[in-house]
């Protein structure tokens, strides 16, 4: 669901094998497609290296497209997302804060939409029962729909059911056979990844009636665009969202989006959460707040290339800063080094392009992740006391959107280390 980690030789093989490039839009189709930001070859930014893997490194395009009739941004090749799926090894319920996340979102949609005891309730890319689980005491009838490992979890849990595949069209079939229509589907942080959104949004049609609520969310690329988060952009995230193209895409299908509420996803960054029905539906819709964020992000540019090379033109201009702080230090003879191993800092480390004896270790307390290497720049990823032992006068801090919780509570910085912040502004504490 939000930080995905795949098996790291699996997916160096799987890129190999295939990566198709975009030929037109996913939303509308057209071939119309404007690329306006490239940020040269990248590795995949969750395959972290044995040293062994190294030299067998492949790297591909990282670039994105702006669909001018639609307003979708996307990456200019699509790596294939089936065989990365079938071996995923992350399980979401290992993150404390995101566990909290959904326990708020099921007692709000609980309360809500009344949900009893009869009803079904339905998550898409389920992961290993993150959200589901806390539907437990509410209701009898749980299904998750979930292509990955990450299901053997839950797999003999009673009171959770389980479709171990993709959701698409033919899914929806096998769901309609099994189970009831569903009164709500949950679906977080999942549209970024899939491919074929027609096929996606038709299967969600094929099973949803007019009680059935579909509540989204994903990370709100205009707030990418205003603070020039480009860390967000990793192969694994095929399309970059605003309001209106996903208005287009569900209105083709006969839904309405009923209303939205920006929220903030802590890893995934800020985001957005919209509520989704039939446009028949009985359900109260919010049309007149659609309506103004739908202005809004067309008077924003949304449709206009020239945004969107600003951006790219911003990007260029953090890169060259952040470049250059560093560089500073170093001829300074201060030491540095990074803090955490995540896929996002992949992106910021693999546009730095830093020479290999300026950055040699970074931290992280994952153990899965420790006496890896980096993708693309190979800095040895080492546990937290190792990288104290190092005595590191200055630190990139990949894990930006958890700067306060670093700066408070990290041995490194009480012991007087300093942290180089990235985002939102660059800054130095
Ligand atoms: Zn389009």
């Amino acid at each position: 669901m939000i930080v995905v980690i795949y098996k790291t030789l699996y997916v160096i093989n799987t890129i190999q094998m295939k990566l198709k490039e975009l030929k037109s839009c996913r939303i509308c189709f057209t071939k119309k497609l404007v690329k306006y930001l490239n940020l040269g070859n990248h590795p995949y930014s969750n395959s972290f290296l044995s040293k062994g893997q190294i030299p067998k490194e492949i790297k591909y395009p990282l670039e994105l497209k702006l669909c001018k009739k639609c307003g979708l941004s996307q990456l200019s090749v699509i790596p294939n997302t089936k065989k990365i799926f079938s071996d995923y090894d992350y399980l979401s319920s290992s993150s404390s804060a995101l566990d909290n996340h959904y326990l708020k979102l099921v007692k709000k949609i609980t309360k809500k939409y009344n949900i009893n005891k009869n009803d079904t309730v339905l998550d898409v890319g389920c992961n290993d029962g993150v959200l589901l689980k806390h539907y437990i005491k509410k209701t009898n009838n749980i299904v998750g729909i979930e292509p990955s490992n990450a299901i053997e979890k839950i797999k003999n849990k009673n009171k959770i059911n389980i479709i171990n595949k993709f959701f698409n069209f033919k899914t929806s079939k096998e769901y309609l056979r099994k189970y009831k229509r569903p009164r709500i589907i949950t679906i977080t942080n999942v549209l970024a990844q899939i491919d074929d959104l027609n096929n996606f949004v038709k299967g969600l049609r094929n099973i949803s009636d007019n009680k059935t609520v579909i509540i989204i969310e994903f990370p709100y690329s205009l707030l990418m665009f205003d603070y020039t988060f480009f860390d967000l952009i990793y192969h694994e995230h095929l399309s970059y969202f605003n309001l209106s193209c996903i208005n287009y895409l569900f209105e083709k299908f006969n839904f309405s989006i009923i209303d939205y509420e920006k929220i903030d996803l802590g890893a995934s960054g800020p985001a957005i959460r919209i509520y989704i029905t039939t446009k028949n539906s009985e359900i109260k819709r919010n049309k007149k707040k659609i309506k103004s964020i739908l202005q809004k992000e067309l008077k924003w540019g949304i449709k206009k290339i020239i945004r969107y090379k600003l951006f790219s033109f911003k990007v260029e201009k953090k890169i060259n800063h952040i470049r250059k702080i560093i560089y500073d230090l170093f001829n300074k003879n201060k030491s540095i080094g990074c803090f955490t191993a995540s896929a996002k800092g992949n992106t910021l480390l693999n546009c730095l392009k830093i020479e290999k004896k300026i950055i040699k270790y970074t931290c992280e307390n994952n153990k899965r992740k420790i006496g890896k290497y980096m993708p693309g720049t190979h800095i040895k990823i080492i546990s937290d006391n190792e990288y104290l032992k190092k005595k590191i006068d200055y630190s990139l801090l990949l894990s930006w959107n958890y700067a306060n919780f670093f700066l408070n509570n990290s041995s490194y910085k009480k012991r007087g280390g300093k942290f180089i912040i990235p985002f939102p502004k660059i800054s130095i504490k």
